[in-house]
């Protein structure tokens, strides 16, 4: 009985070692390389579409990143007890591919995604709340000039809460590897996108119908500036049919380019 409790501590304990890890080559590299590539290589072409007026400070990234090295701890330890409940056969992940046949990879990892947006946008909204707010959001709007370090810049509670939705679903619905791991990867690219802080297309590109259903650098940079709107991860489905929109999110393309934060409106291009 002891052995059996030591041996699990063991595995737990190996297991979270090489998720924290592999979450924060995760964040260093996807998040870096992001930085690097818009914040350094390509800065002239990001000079004209920031997103915020004040210039980021290396104090604001410095905290964002030791938030997000914290909440690394938080969601190792999600990973290490899923991979501890699937050794032991408890969970309804499953490594064969033919048990539901490839279609089902497709539609479980949409699944995956529409489900993660639908719980994102009600506990974002929940964190919003004056009571709780400080001590369970604070830390994700500490920085008044977001860069791609601030994506997974957390709060102790909030990064629990976050990662519970994995440790959830994987004993709720069937899932292959594949699509997890393609989940949490969507995930990590869309969450340092979101917190771009330069806009991506021109107001005047088409397609539109991007900004419209998909959320952007645009699209989230509002929620930094105003709180009161804009809490969806993926998808403004929720938004819109919440009424947490902002009303100056136009969806019509236009053919200025004036930037945003100048001039308090926000265009459909994400
Ligand atoms: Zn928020
Ligand atoms: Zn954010």
């Amino acid at each position: 009985m002891l052995q059996n409790l030591l041996l699990t501590e063991n595995k737990l304990l190996y297991y979270w070692l090489a998720f924290f890890g592999i979450i924060l080559s995760r964040y260093f590299i996807i998040a870096g390389g992001i930085y690097l590539l818009f914040y350094s290589l390509i800065d002239k072409f990001s000079e004209t579409r920031k997103l915020y007026t004040k210039t980021r400070t290396r104090h604001s990234m410095r905290k964002d990143i030791k938030l997000s090295v914290i909440s690394g701890v938080v969601f190792a330890f999600c990973a290490a007890f899923i991979m501890l409940q699937y050794d032991g056969g408890k969970t309804l992940l499953y490594s064969s591919i033919d048990k539901y046949g490839l279609w089902y990879l497709g539609v479980s990892f949409l699944i995956v995604l529409i489900l993660q947006d639908t719980y994102f946008y009600f506990i974002h909204r929940v964190f919003h709340h004056p009571r709780l707010f400080k001590w369970m959001h604070y830390g994700h709007h500490a920085s008044k000039e977001v860069t791609p370090w601030t994506s997974f810049a957390f709060d102790l509670p909030e990064a629990f809460i976050q990662g519970i939705f994995f440790v959830v679903i994987v004993f709720v619905l069937p899932l292959n590897f594949i699509p997890l791991i393609a989940a949490l990867l969507t995930m990590s690219v869309w969450a340092v996108l979101n917190h771009l802080g330069i806009r991506l297309f021109n107001p005047s590109f088409p397609p539109n119908w991007l900004g419209k259903w998909f959320i952007g650098p645009t699209h989230h940079s509002l929620h930094h500036r105003k709180y009161k709107v804009h809490y969806g991860l993926y998808f403004t489905f929720w938004d819109k049919l919440l009424g947490t929109q902002d009303p100056s999110y136009n969806n019509e393309p236009r053919s200025s380019q004036q930037n945003i934060c100048r001039e308090e409106t926000a265009e459909g291009s994400i």
